[in-house]
């Protein structure tokens, strides 16, 4: 019997439709993307490797999502799992934030089936579009993984943890990456090989309710003669949390750090992150002695995410700072 996969579609470059077959660059231009029961009827999948039940949630492009938008698919998520029936979810999603909405997912939900997030780089009328590979790869992975609970991302024949994953270029079919780590597995045809497992420690550990309660948490971006009006700005728009995406070991200019001092000193919980996109940051002396938190490895836009709900739980600084030692 062929396994039940619900496929949610929220838009992107997987679910957009493009001039015609070399329209592979401006096809937002169009302004057109299908919901996620066309999509489905599109790429021929319905019945040929799982009975899919299509669910339309949303038809934007991914840099559109919010909070809201987090906290409805959650909700859908979890609705969706309640039905015996269902063995999995896939999720279609635009590449531009999927690492994001993967790892806030993961943090969130704690159900009895997988979750797969996948997208496309190519729209789905492209020359060589990769949308229903993606989609086949993707319901394969939570067809043959129905009994394991995570979240994972499949995209170009690659299994990836949300929690490492990344696009790591704007164009190439091979955008998603894990730097440092590696893909979890694999999806050649019909053969889905995991060979390792996903690590996330804080995984289901948040609950879904804090995503209507995210506080502001803004990111800076360090370069030289950054002076630290952005950390400045951030901290009088009322952000409760700043990630510092700073130079490679992990710290900003003096100004910067100035600047990240004083959001301490104002109740702010700062954390230092890499710009690098790689490799971890450790606690440094200094750092301790003002207050900031190492980010460990978790790129600036998912230490965002996570101190984000720690702030929403009502975290003390210590404890987000525990959290973020043992990811
Ligand atoms: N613009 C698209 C998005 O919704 C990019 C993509 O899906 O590849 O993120």
């Amino acid at each position: 019997m062929l396994p039940k996969i619900a496929f949610v579609g929220t838009g992107g470059t997987i679910a957009s439709i493009g001039t015609d077959p070399f329209d592979l660059l401006d096809y937002n231009a169009t302004g057109e993307r299908i919901d996620a029961e066309t999509l489905i009827e599109r790429t021929g999948l319905q019945g040929a490797i799982a009975n899919i039940v299509p669910v339309n949630f949303r038809q934007i492009d991914s840099t559109a999502i919010t909070f809201n938008d987090w906290a409805d698919l959650a909700g859908l998520c979890s609705e969706l799992a309640c039905d015996p029936e269902i063995n999995g979810i896939v999720i279609g999603h635009g590449t531009a934030s999927l690492e994001e909405t993967a790892w806030l997912l993961s943090l969130v939900l704690d159900l009895k089936i997988p979750i797969v997030v996948t997208g496309s780089m190519r729209p789905l009328t492209g020359i060589s579009s990769d949308a229903p590979a993606n989609l086949a790869a993707a319901i394969r992975v939570a067809a043959a993984y129905a009994d394991n609970p995570d979240v994972l991302v499949a995209i170009n024949d690659e299994i990836h943890s949300p929690r490492t994953v990344t696009k790591s270029h704007t164009l190439r079919l091979n955008a998603f990456q894990s730097p440092g780590f590696g893909p979890l597995g694999f999806v050649d045809g019909p053969v889905v090989n995991i060979t390792r497992a996903e690590c996330n420690r804080e995984r289901g550990k948040f609950s879904q309710d804090l995503l209507h309660l995210l506080p502001r948490v803004d990111i800076a971006l360090s370069y030289v003669g950054a002076d630290g009006a952005a950390i400045r700005s951030f901290i009088g728009a009322g952000a409760k949390g700043i990630v510092s995406a700073g130079f490679g070991p992990g710290i900003g200019t003096p100004d910067e750090v100035r600047a990240l001092s004083d959001a301490v000193s104002a109740g702010l919980v700062v954390v230092q992150s890499t710009r690098t996109g790689a490799g971890q940051v450790v606690d440094s002396a200094h750092h301790r002695s003002i207050g900031i938190i190492a980010g460990n490895d978790l790129n600036p836009q998912k230490a965002r995410i996570l101190l984000a709900l720690c702030l929403a739980r009502g975290d003390s600084p210590r404890e987000i700072e525990k959290i973020f030692q043992s990811i």
